[in-house]
């Protein structure tokens, strides 16, 4: 192979110049399963680590249909409008399985996608979830480093990917509908709590009543939460992306909660806490893929399973003999 590879020194050279090429292959080298690339990365991802830190990470979800990719796009052209820079990644693992069902279809954010200070991504393909969020937990990293000083996550609202998205913002937006009994759905799911703000979109045109009731609602359901721990009450807007409007509100919202939560030490305290939940998250991932990649623990598996078929075994002594295997 005569053709020059390009340095990691010039990787992260360009990549902390704003260079969006040299970006989008950084976090190409990040989701690439080839073991030499992931150890390029590495290398940027740790050059690029001091720069990073400085944005404010924004998650958004909601079911499909609710308006996101509307949202987000509305959203991030306010945003560039005020001169910020704003990169939009998402986590989607049904995305290895539809070939990216969002952020992988070109006609979505049609105007945010032309504009310079704009930067989307689709999801990482991957066959877990931890996968996925992992290399989206680092892209955030790399796209802060290349300047981007808002981050936005997207992500399906079906699954567990709300949970490894919440884990990795600052700021958690639930999308949501007026009237279909979707309220009570959000609530069951748990999802509710971990928002904080509600966002009841399409407040337009016939709907705008709808949603206003929608609002006291939520307000009221959101009372019956016990307070979050850094002193926030989840607040509950209305908008409509597609008219553009409430999205100010929303902006203005999420400031006054980064100024809160930086003053009193929370925002910090959040940050922390997630980068201890994924010290802990990839520790588990890693074990797991280690003892099951490990061929003599594969060999000793199947004979427990036909041990246990026959009743030789039981599942518990099974999995210690098994555990205990392992160097
Ligand atoms: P996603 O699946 O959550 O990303 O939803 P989309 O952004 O693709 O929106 C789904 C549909 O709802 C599209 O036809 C949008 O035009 C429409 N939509 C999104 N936001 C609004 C809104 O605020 N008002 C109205 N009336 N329609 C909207």
């Amino acid at each position: 192979n005569r053709r020059k590879q390009v340095s990691t020194d010039t990787f992260i050279e360009k990549i902390l110049e704003g260079d969006i090429t040299f970006l989008s292959k950084a976090i190409t080298l990040i989701e690439s399963t080839n073991s030499k690339h992931q150890e390029k990365a590495n290398t940027i991802l740790n050059a690029c680590m001091p720069h990073a830190d400085k944005s404010i990470r924004i998650g958004i979800t909601g079911v499909p249909g609710v308006g996101k990719s509307t949202f987000i796009e509305a959203f991030g052209k306010y945003l560039t409008s005020l001169g910020k820079k704003v990169a939009v990644l998402a986590v989607d693992p049904s995305s290895s399985i539809n070939k990216g069902s969002i952020l992988g279809d070109k006609t979505r954010m049609e105007q945010l996608v032309t504009d310079k200070n704009a930067f989307i991504r689709p999801s990482p393909s991957g066959t877990s979830l931890g996968g996925v969020a992992q290399k989206t937990k680092e892209s955030i990293l790399l796209c802060e480093a290349a300047g981007f000083d808002t981050i936005i996550v997207e992500t399906v609202g079906v699954g567990q990917s709300e949970t490894a998205v919440h884990a990795m913002v600052d700021f958690f937006l639930l999308l949501k509908l007026s009237g279909a009994g979707d309220e009570l759905q959000g609530i069951k799911r748990g999802i509710i709590e971990m928002a904080d703000a509600i966002v009841i979109n399409k407040a337009d045109g016939d709907n705008v009543k709808n949603a206003k009731i929608a609002k006291v609602e939520f307000n009221r359901a959101l009372h019956l939460y016990p307070p979050k721990e850094n002193g926030w009450q989840p607040k509950v807007m209305i908008a409509s992306a597609l008219n553009n409007s409430g999205i100010e509100d929303i902006y203005t919202m999420i400031s006054e909660y980064i100024s809160t939560t930086k003053k009193s030490g929370a925002f910090e305290n959040r940050r922390n806490d997630q980068n201890k939940h994924w010290l802990y998250t990839t520790i588990n991932d890693q074990l797991k893929k280690r003892f099951y990649e490990n061929p003599k623990i594969n060999e000793l598996l199947q004979k427990e399973i036909i041990n246990l078929e026959k009743g030789k075994t039981t599942p518990f002594n099974a999995a210690n003999n098994l555990l205990n295997n392992t160097d």
